[in-house]
């Protein structure tokens, strides 16, 4: 497998991060959409009547600050740092615009899926 084949492969959408938060979610009766486009960033998971939706990052395609998954990676790292940048800042521009539309985003990342009862909280309060 080359670098691009495993690339598509940790982008694509049905990642297992995003579905433990699907299915945590589904169990507990709520009912969503998935990847909306019309929406800024096309959010994982959107709530179109409480006007929530939910994203699922990945800690190193979105550089989760201060978390032990992220990190540029040491080779190559000329190419990896300003994808990781760009990756970053096109999130903070997405956050602006779904405010700016008035709906309200939470952020779950990937490393937060791994403790299925802080996870269930902070799904639970958010909604
Ligand atoms: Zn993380």
């Amino acid at each position: 497998m080359d670098r691009s084949d495993n690339m598509r492969r940790i982008r694509s959408k049905n990642t297992g991060p995003e579905l433990i938060v699907r299915r945590l979610l589904y169990s507990l009766g709520y009912r969503y959409r998935l990847h909306r486009a019309d929406l800024p960033g096309k959010p994982d998971l959107v709530f179109g009547r409480r006007r929530k939706v939910i994203f699922v990052h990945g800690c190193f395609w979105h550089q989760h600050s201060r978390c032990k998954i992220t990190h540029v990676p040491q080779s190559n790292g000329e190419y990896w740092a300003p994808k990781l940048a760009r990756n970053k800042a096109r999130d903070v521009r997405t956050k602006a615009k779904l405010r700016k539309l008035g709906w309200d985003y939470l952020i779950i990342w990937e490393c937060e899926t791994k403790d299925p009862e802080k996870l269930k909280g902070r799904l639970v309060s958010f909604l």
